[in-house]
């Protein structure tokens, strides 16, 4: 039975956990609050690994199969807190919405899976057969799929729930995403005599022309695989009078299910070499970029900028039984595609571990002013993640 105990519960949780400001690689502080709230909903163990992620663990009394139930607990900066009607980080509560930087993304969600386990445990007695981890993993919202690497590694998951907004409803894949640099360089001179250099940007602009005509990829269900320019910079800046030597611009491409890091780059390095044939003084490259973060514990993340993309089809055991398990306990969810990336791209389409999505609150409500989250949102999450746990240890 849900009851009102219970709701508050979750809504103390979702509070405690709002009020405690975490950026990206500065979560301690929100970790130690964590390893106070898995002790009181009585979590077997808690541990944090030497990225700073932390994972509350709660065993069943028989062995089987594992499930992780995965938030991020980084959230975006509030670049201008004058603009917020609540202040970001008291967690005000005002017409059944509790509002705060990472209500959305994702507090609730986390807030939810540590009480919906720790009420399965409960009700169950810890008489089922398996293991529930829930984990507040750092370093998603730059740096996604890369942190929880550590996470699987170390607990080699039978399946994954990510809890980023859904709306409660069930998503079943993603597009990953990749950044692509490219670079073109030239030769300076007075721009009085600019017949004496090579003007990189001029080469740009060629390189970007044909990069516009090549034909993308596409998939129905998750949509095209988009290769976007997303900025350019030249050197010098500011030119003053100098031909610019260099350029470089950088590409956002979504990715479609399959796509491997050759097979992205490899039509951009085509043309590189085409306009090279034809162009004497063109000079290019293209490559993905590169990552680096601190972690609050002093480690270093570092790897290329590319997460790749996820799909299962709604037949999977796994998803139908979830399905049936949110419904039996009446909610009304679809099964979708979320349209942004996860750590998902890390656990399903790294790693090929059974994933799925299911989250509180609307995906749009994520980084804006005034971020909230419905308690009515919460308190289905927390049913929700419950009845899944449950479906999915059935023996
Ligand atoms: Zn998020």
């Amino acid at each position: 039975m849900f009851n009102d105990e219970k709701k508050e519960k979750v809504i103390k949780v979702c509070r405690e956990l709002v009020k405690v400001k975490s950026y990206s690689g500065c979560e301690s502080k929100i970790v130690n609050a964590l390893k106070q709230i898995f002790k009181e909903n009585n979590f077997d163990n808690i541990f944090v690994d030497n990225y700073g992620n932390i994972i509350g663990h709660i065993r069943g009394n028989k062995k089987g199969k594992k499930i992780l139930m995965d938030a991020h607990i980084d959230t975006v900066p509030v670049i201008d807190e004058a603009k917020w009607k609540h202040n970001p980080f008291s967690a005000d509560i005002e017409g059944e919405r509790i509002y705060g930087r990472g209500t959305s993304d994702m507090k609730g969600a986390l807030s939810a899976m540590i009480c919906g386990a720790s009420n399965f445990a409960q009700a169950t007695n810890k008489e089922f057969a398996g293991d529930i981890y829930v984990a507040g993993v750092v370093h998603e919202e730059c740096f996604e799929g890369v942190a929880s690497r550590k996470i699987s590694e170390r607990l080699n998951p039978d399946y994954v729930i990510i809890g980023e907004a859904s709306q409660c409803n069930l998503k079943i894949g993603q597009r990953g995403r990749a950044e692509i640099v490219v670079e073109t360089y030239g030769k300076p001179a007075h721009s009085a005599n600019p017949d004496e250099g090579i003007n990189a940007v001029y080469k740009m602009s060629k390189l970007i022309n044909e990069i516009k005509d090549m034909e993308m990829t596409h998939d129905e269900e998750l949509g095209g695989g988009i290769l976007e320019l997303v900025d350019i910079k030249s050197s010098p800046y500011p030119g003053a009078s100098v031909v610019p030597d260099y350029c470089k611009a950088t590409y956002d491409r979504r990715l479609l299910v399959g796509e491997t890091k050759s097979e992205v780059i490899e039509p951009i390095l085509n043309i590189i070499n085409k306009i090279k044939k034809e162009d004497k003084g063109f000079n290019a490259k293209a490559y993905y970029a590169k990552g680096e973060e601190r972690c609050y514990t002093g480690e270093i993340i570092s790897d290329e900028r590319f997460f790749p993309a996820w799909k299962f089809t709604s037949e999977e055991e796994f998803i139908e039984k979830s399905f049936k398990a949110l419904k039996d306990v009446g909610i009304d969810c679809e099964i979708t595609y979320y349209s942004f990336c996860t750590n998902g791209s890390h656990y399903a389409g790294e790693k090929g571990i059974k994933t799925i999505g299911f989250g509180p609150s609307a995906e749009n409500l994520a980084h804006t002013i005034d971020e909230y989250i419905e308690i009515e949102q919460l308190v289905k999450a927390t049913k929700g993640y419950e009845a899944m746990a449950k479906s999915l240890l059935e023996e």
